[in-house]
């Protein structure tokens, strides 16, 4: 029962209506036994400030913020982690007494799951698909965990050479598809694109069998389908496969990390449990073929 002394966490975005987060983080609230409440709320950019000062008057312990807050939100708060600062977009906050601190965890729940995969970074030749949000927070990411190099693909080459400028770091070259000769060298490719979820379901933004070795590990950030063809064509040549929900579940993992410091996340709330939650309510398909549930 939610009361007096309920913990109370938020979603603030536009749309929220079909987000999965609610249903993670309640589950997750419940299995580990805290009293604690997420919610999601549609709200406008023009809204934030005056939302965010209730937030941190009332019980809120922090919120969610997703599309198209990313970037809005950053001014209203009052201190910003570092990693967050330098990606320009905040998904978490924690608020602290009334010290509303933002944080981005999809970046961390990005690169957790190569380490829940055993996969080291360190050096890798990298390809990003795609010059968005998605595109940026990946590529800072990347680059902070020692990859070796990165080549960002656009359908333009100016807007990848705005993308490398933007991101102000070295080991960062623009290119555009045309220039991708079919290239051995990359160890993991990732789909930054809108391309195979809806309206692109089916399509593919290169054939994977043109780019990468037998090792390279190919990701789709898309998690609607589990498996695009980008995906599928990748698996169907034998190489690994991530799709966009383990992004997405260790992102809400870490996000959890923040709210509630004491307690050890970790050792009570898997990817696996999410997944469960995420079936059974019907949220996802079942079987997907990456992974167990
Ligand atoms: P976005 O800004 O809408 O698009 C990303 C980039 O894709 C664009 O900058 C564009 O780059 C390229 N693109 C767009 N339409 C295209 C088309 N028709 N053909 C080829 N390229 C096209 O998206 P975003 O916010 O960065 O997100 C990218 C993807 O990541 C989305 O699918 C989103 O759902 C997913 N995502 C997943 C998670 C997760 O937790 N799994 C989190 C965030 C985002 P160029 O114009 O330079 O070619």
């Amino acid at each position: 029962m939610i009361n007096g002394n309920t913990k109370l966490i938020c979603l603030l975005g536009s749309p929220v209506a079909h987000s999965f987060s609610p249903y993670m983080h309640n589950a997750a609230f419940e299995k580990m036994e805290i009293d604690a409440s997420y919610m999601a709320f549609d709200v406008k950019t023009e809204a934030l400030e005056t939302i965010l000062l209730g937030l941190k008057t009332m019980s809120f312990i922090g919120c969610n913020v997703t599309s198209p807050h990313k970037l809005s939100i950053m001014p209203f708060l009052d201190e910003i982690d570092e990693k967050a600062k330098l990606i320009g977009a905040v998904n978490t906050v924690v608020n602290h007494d009334g010290h509303l601190k933002g944080y981005n965890t999809d970046v961390d729940g990005f690169i957790e799951s190569f380490y829940q995969k055993q996969i080291t970074l360190k050096d890798k030749k990298i390809a990003i698909l795609g010059t968005g949000g998605a595109s940026k927070a990946i590529a800072i990411g990347l680059l902070l965990e020692g990859v070796g190099h990165i080549d960002v693909f656009s359908r333009t080459l100016k807007k990848s050479k705005d993308f490398v400028e933007e991101v102000r770091l070295k080991g960062i070259y623009p290119k555009t598809y045309e220039l991708l000769s079919d290239s051995k060298a990359y160890d993991i490719v990732v789909n930054c694109t809108p391309i195979g979820m809806h309206p692109y379901e089916g399509q593919t933004p290169l054939d994977p069998s043109r780019i990468g070795h037998d090792e390279t590990v190919f990701y789709d950030l898309i998690y609607n389908p589990r498996e695009t063809k980008f995906l599928e064509l990748a698996r169907k040549s034998g190489r690994e496969t991530i799709n966009g929900l383990d992004m997405l579940i260790f992102q809400g993992i870490y996000a959890l990390k923040y709210w509630l410091p004491g307690i050890n996340v970790d050792t009570m709330w898997h990817k696996e449990d999410v997944l469960e939650v995420l079936v059974a309510n019907n949220v996802i398909e079942k079987n997907g073929v990456n992974d167990e549930v």
